[in-house]
């Protein structure tokens, strides 16, 4: 029986989708490590600046390694097309410029990881695009409200990095649709094997693959997925709809159909920025890939369970965790997310920053570190790593107590994992 990519299980794309061999060839992923392509003539390259042939030109536009990952990735998202970058950064802004220009806007929810806001806020805004940050919990009615004429697309996280918020995605999709804009979703926490916007109205979908997708905390990457669902053309995206002079007058709509945003991205934007991965790296995404849907399980069964005990413990204020029924967005984890909420939990102690320095510091197998969701258990104290330079009071208002901990539960066997935050508790006031 013949099955298409499309039709397979999430576990089964993790394998399968993306490289297929031909009889005799490497079983795994070759490293195509080549700047450039060889062909037998100048026409045949003509042919493919020209667009009428598919083929690899240089490696800062395309490479048969990584555009294999960019298969996988778009068949686990249940998208068109996909196109790596350099990192999760690059794939949230290059997702945004390639529908904007200066004096253009978009909305995004102010749950959303702390270098996207400085990249919405600081930098953008520099380049003459203005975001708003909206409270994404508000009603569609309340939402509406924030809508300009110029205001060109929607930005939430399914998940959000650090608050573990949980965007309610169909909700958010009527808003942005009913004003004739996409919505953009970075579903970097959850994964395609946890969550899949697409199938609940989001257009595009970005991730940084430094997270869970690579899963072992050994490269920096980002992607952008592409449903192809999104009507550029009825909507207005003249960008995609009209002659692109950069690149002799072609018209992604025309010349793409639903495939046009991504292509857009990648023969635009990706060749004048230069922001594509090497093979390598997409050799190692891939690799991390293979096993995404057995480590999300494993992931999210040790964190419920962390979760779990952190909340029976007395030392313990509060904990958030999308998956315990005590959390205020258990009812939206339970609508979106598919076998768990992923790895990362956070808590805050009840003896403040005293209490949490000293657990910092009692853990034994916990890795301290600056990342999230990778095969280690690794625990942050936002209040004197990444908010840092905030007083006390200030971190209360930023939603960061000072007693607040991130931690990422690795796959490690659930025993030690507990042992060893049983042990770093019973150090705390
Ligand atoms: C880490 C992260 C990013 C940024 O990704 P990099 O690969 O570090 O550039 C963006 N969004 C979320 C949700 C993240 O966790």
């Amino acid at each position: 029986m013949f099955i298409t990519f499309k039709e397979m299980k999430t576990e089964t794309k993790c394998i399968k989708a993306g490289y297929k061999p031909n009889n005799g060839e490497p079983m795994a992923l070759p490293i195509y490590q080549s700047t450039t392509y060889s062909y037998d003539t100048a026409e045949a390259i003509g042919k493919l600046f020209d667009l009428a042939e598919d083929g690899h030109m240089y490696s800062r536009i395309s490479n048969p390694t990584v555009a294999c990952v960019e298969e996988k990735i778009a068949a686990l998202e249940g998208g068109v097309g996909a196109l790596c970058t350099s990192s999760g950064q690059m794939a949230s802004m290059m997702s945004l410029l390639n529908i904007m220009e200066a004096g253009d806007h978009f909305i995004s929810s102010s749950k959303i990881y702390g270098g996207t806001v400085n990249l919405f806020m600081v930098t953008l805004k520099r380049l003459g695009i203005e975001c708003t940050l909206v409270d994404q919990d508000l009603s569609e009615e309340e939402l509406d409200k924030y809508f300009k004429p110029n205001t060109k697309a929607v930005f939430g996280e399914s998940l959000a990095n650090p608050a573990l918020s949980v965007l309610d995605i169909e909700k958010f999709a009527r808003v942005a649709h009913k004003h004739g804009v996409p919505l953009i979703v970075d579903n970097t926490f959850p994964t395609p094997a946890l969550c899949r916007p697409i199938e609940f109205g989001a257009d595009i979908v970005v991730h940084s693959t430094s997270k869970y997708l690579d899963g072992h905390a050994i490269q920096v990457g980002g992607v952008i997925i592409d449903s192809g669902n999104f009507d550029w053309k009825a909507n207005g995206y003249t960008c995609l709809s009209t002659p692109d002079e950069s690149y002799h007058g072609v018209t992604y709509t025309e010349k793409f159909g639903k495939s046009a945003y991504i292509a857009k991205a990648r023969l635009q934007l990706t060749r004048d920025f230069g922001t594509y991965p090497p093979a390598f790296s997409a050799f190692l995404l891939d690799l991390g890939i293979q096993t995404l849907s057995v480590r999300m399980k494993a992931h999210s069964e040790n964190a419920l369970k962390v979760a779990e005990f952190l909340e029976k413990s007395p030392k313990v204020e509060k904990v958030f965790y999308p998956s315990l029924e005590s959390d205020s967005y258990n009812g939206l984890a339970k609508k979106y997310f598919d076998g768990g909420s992923s790895g990362v939990v956070s808590f805050i102690l009840k003896g403040g920053r005293s209490s949490a320095m000293e657990f910092m510091k009692s853990l034994k197998m916990a890795t301290n570190a600056v990342h999230v969701a990778a095969v280690n258990t690794m625990v942050l104290h936002p209040a004197s790593a990444t908010h840092r330079q905030l007083t006390d009071e200030q971190l209360v208002g930023a939603g960061v107590a000072p007693g607040l901990i991130r931690f990422s539960v690795g796959i490690e066997h659930i025993d030690d994992i507990l042992e060893d935050v049983k042990y770093a508790l019973s150090k705390c006031e």
